[in-house]
């Protein structure tokens, strides 16, 4: 086990089990060995869609603008990424806002980033810009009195779950406890009484239920804020619009997939998004939810194929690496059908683009 499992161990042997919340907290974000707080994840152990085109942002970067205009163009306002990895992204975004001079004029520009390496990554990579820009380690105090422009792409799929599984006994949740040194995977032996909604249907004996309260509590605070001042959230991300029973947390290292306790922070940990999770937070919060839709769908309303057309016309040496990004990007195989688009806006303000 690496320096990071010993320590959670001994953590483990000290105060009793952890949750996997708890556990996926330290293994991402332990300020030493914490996977995003230690090394540049994107590119080296997945890729994103910012990443696989300039297309991604460009066109998140239009919706943005769009919707900024539909609600009248509210001058100040503020523009959010929330985990902005390289920062390619809000770049290709800012940089296709430039038509719309009066938009960067008005907004003040935060990337909410946990992690010091991302975070010198992104003021480099945005530096070229030119736009001001300020960080912040969480949503919260201080982005919450303007109105909100936001974007998170592969964002919420990093925030810490908890899993629950049924049992004669009641639904109990799934710990992590420590073995001859080795950490595994153990049921709580008192059940927890939790609240399931409806919808998941009847759960058999061995069902797992996920839930990310983190994730919930996010949207609804963002939803809030929208409702009360204006704005918009455009939630990109891997997951289901309909959820039943099942687990979906994975460990990520080297482009494969990786045990979930062998070497903590040296693998993404991630779950899949519950969409209808976070559209219930965000309507219980006063907030208008459009979709989950495709993201395929969702980037072809946005007019991705024109777009790579001119990009191909300028470009004609470019134009195998153009068609294969808009594949991967739009394609119900590759990244069209399992990523999703969700947004976020108030009540009475007119449709997003591409819902
Ligand atoms: N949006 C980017 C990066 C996705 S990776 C892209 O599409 O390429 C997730 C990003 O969120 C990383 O930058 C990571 O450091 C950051 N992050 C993860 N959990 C976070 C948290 N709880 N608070 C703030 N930032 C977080």
């Amino acid at each position: 086990m690496n320096v990071l499992g010993r320590r959670i161990a001994s953590l483990i042997a000290a105060q009793g089990p952890l949750s996997i919340a708890q556990f996926m907290a330290i293994a991402l974000h332990d300020p030493q060995r914490g996977y995003y707080a230690t090394r540049e994840a994107i590119g080296a152990d997945f890729i994103t869609a910012p990443e696989v085109s300039q297309m991604f942002g460009e066109l998140v970067g239009l919706w943005l603008v769009q919707v900024w205009q539909d609600q009248g163009g509210p001058s100040p306002a503020r523009l959010v990424e929330l985990g902005p990895g390289r920062g390619t992204l809000l770049a290709d975004a800012l940089r296709a806002a430039r038509m719309k001079p009066e938009f960067l004029a008005a907004v003040e520009v935060v990337l909410v980033e946990s992690s010091p390496v991302m975070r010198r990554l992104q003021a480099e990579k945005l530096a070229q810009g030119g736009m001001k820009i300020s960080f912040a380690a969480q949503f919260g105090q201080g982005l919450t009195d303007r109105p909100l422009f936001l974007v998170a792409n592969e964002f919420f799929d990093a925030l810490p779950i908890r899993q629950y599984v049924r049992t004669e006994r009641g639904w109990c949740e799934r710990m992590i406890v420590a073995r001859d040194e080795d950490l595994a995977f153990a049921l709580s032996p008192v059940p927890t009484a939790i609240s399931i909604p409806a919808a998941r249907g009847q759960p058999e004996i061995g069902a797992v239920y996920e839930v990310s309260p983190a994730a919930g509590a996010l949207a609804e605070e963002i939803a809030h804020t929208i409702a009360q001042q204006g704005g918009a959230a455009l939630i990109l991300d891997y997951g289901y619009a309909e959820a039943g029973f099942g687990e979906t947390l994975q460990a990520v290292g080297r482009h494969r997939f990786a045990g979930l306790l062998e070497s903590p922070g040296e693998a993404d940990l991630s779950a899949h998004v519950n969409f209808a999770e976070l559209a219930k937070a965000a309507q219980d919060a006063g907030a208008a939810i459009y979709g989950p839709v495709d993201q395929g769908g969702f980037l072809e309303r946005l007019g991705i194929r024109e777009r790579a057309e001119r990009l191909k016309r300028a470009n004609r040496t470019m134009t195998a690496t153009i068609d294969a990004a808009l594949h991967r990007l739009t394609d119900p195989q590759a990244m069209g059908r399992l990523f999703k688009a969700l947004a976020i806006a108030p009540h009475g303000a007119p449709v997003p683009p591409g819902f």
